[in-house]
């Protein structure tokens, strides 16, 4: 039998910030920032490029990045995870989760994610031969579902995959449906897993890692990333928290898919969990700012929108400018004739035809401040054009 290759799809943030450079159009579809994070971060790196740090790392990453890894969570969290054992550095959080289901999941077994969800999840999923099912968030307020949820746990359930602060959402789950989410993956023993690339970007309380509900710490595996927290996300240096016996056999796909991350971006990277509050406190504040133009801007222009708690991501309902039409249709014509790339919101589902009915896109606000007024400005143009012809 000939070998058959198992197409995915195109990521729709490649798609987008390829059209968005077709036409011209404000990129505020993909979610990176337009300036790059700490000087000192970046300058360390250079020195290790200089001083014969440029050899494979060790598979699982260098201890110090490990050691401060483990101790900047046990400072902010309170939660303590070996370096040795249970901290592993990998190629960003997308394949952190590649590691996770594969490793940690035999082929068969069934996993929820909640939709929408980040695109990599089902690719990942499948890829590890499981079947993921997708429990919905409901709009407006995108709260979990918890009925919903239990029907779908079957005996063949072995797991749960979050994402807290949420994209595209923005949301930040409540006290009580983190308590429920921890109860019932203690009744059902399954394992967690759980995408927290957003915990520095919460915006009106502090991040409460999964991991540290009652429970949780022996049947969750975080994962995390600097790219966001330290905007950098072209190094894809993520990394991964679990007890041994999940970062073992997580460790065993690490070798065999990357081997191991950009070493002289391990070592600088050292750099950003020596920096102090100030730098969180001006980062969180420089984003809100980000999100009140952007969120006051939208509003104006008649997008009905939620304000983020979490992310640098903004959901905004068009029902006012396309009723009848759908998400990905509005988002190629805002993106032709306004001029403003965004990404409609069924490019977060499992089967995209179940978020026919929803009348969202998203806009990213990790952008300065010149670009998103420069993106209101066009929407304002272009959206009453289209009004009128
Ligand atoms: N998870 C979520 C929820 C994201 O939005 C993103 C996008 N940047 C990632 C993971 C990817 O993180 P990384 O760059 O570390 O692979
Ligand atoms: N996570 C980013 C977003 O949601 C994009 C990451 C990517 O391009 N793979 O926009």
């Amino acid at each position: 039998m000939p070998y058959t290759p198992r197409p995915l799809p195109r990521s729709i943030y490649s798609q987008m910030t390829q059209k968005a450079l077709e036409v011209q159009a404000v990129n505020l579809a993909q979610g990176f920032p337009d300036e790059d994070g700490p000087k000192e971060i970046i300058e360390e790196a250079i020195r290790a490029l200089q001083s014969q740090k440029n050899q494979y790392a060790p598979s699982h990453g260098i201890p110090s990045l490990r050691q401060a890894i483990s101790e900047h969570i046990l400072h902010t969290y309170g939660l303590s995870y070996d370096p040795e054992t249970e901290v592993t550095i990998v190629s960003g959080a997308t394949e952190g989760m590649y590691c996770a289901l594969q490793s940690l999941f035999q082929k068969g077994d069934e996993i929820i994610a909640f939709e929408p969800h980040y695109e990599s999840y089902p690719a990942a999923a499948r890829q590890a031969g499981l079947l993921i099912k997708g429990c919905p968030l409901l709009p407006p307020d995108f709260s979990i579902d918890f009925d919903r949820l239990h029907k779908l746990i079957t005996k063949n359930t072995k797991g749960i995959i979050l994402n807290m602060p949420h994209n595209p959402t923005g949301r930040v789950l409540k006290k009580d449906e983190r308590v429920q989410l921890a109860a019932l993956a203690n009744k059902y023993d399954l394992t967690v897993v759980t995408d927290e690339v957003y915990e520095t970007l919460t915006y009106e309380r502090a991040h409460v890692p999964m991991a540290s509900l009652p429970g949780m710490r022996e049947r969750t595996v975080t994962i995390s990333s600097t790219s966001k927290s330290y905007s950098l996300t072209g190094w894809k240096i993520g990394f991964v928290l679990a007890c041994p016996s999940f970062t073992a056999p997580l460790r065993g796909f690490h070798q065999h898919t990357v081997f191991c991350s950009a070493t002289p971006l391990q070592w600088g990277m050292v750099k950003a969990f020596e920096l102090d509050a100030s730098y969180y406190l001006r980062f969180r504040e420089d984003f809100v700012k980000k999100r009140d133009l952007l969120v006051t801007g939208l509003r104006k222009l008649h997008f009905k929108v939620k304000e983020p708690e979490g992310t640098y991501f903004v959901l905004a309902d068009y029902s006012y400018w396309g009723e009848g039409m759908e998400d990905q249709e509005f988002a190629r014509i805002l993106c032709e004739k306004a001029k403003v790339a965004t990404i409609p919101i069924s490019s977060f589902y499992l089967d995209p035809r179940d978020a026919h009915s929803l009348r969202y896109i998203r806009f990213a606000f990790c952008k300065r401040v010149e670009v998103l007024e420069e993106a209101l400005r066009r929407l304002e143009t272009g959206l009453h054009a289209l009004a009128v012809s």
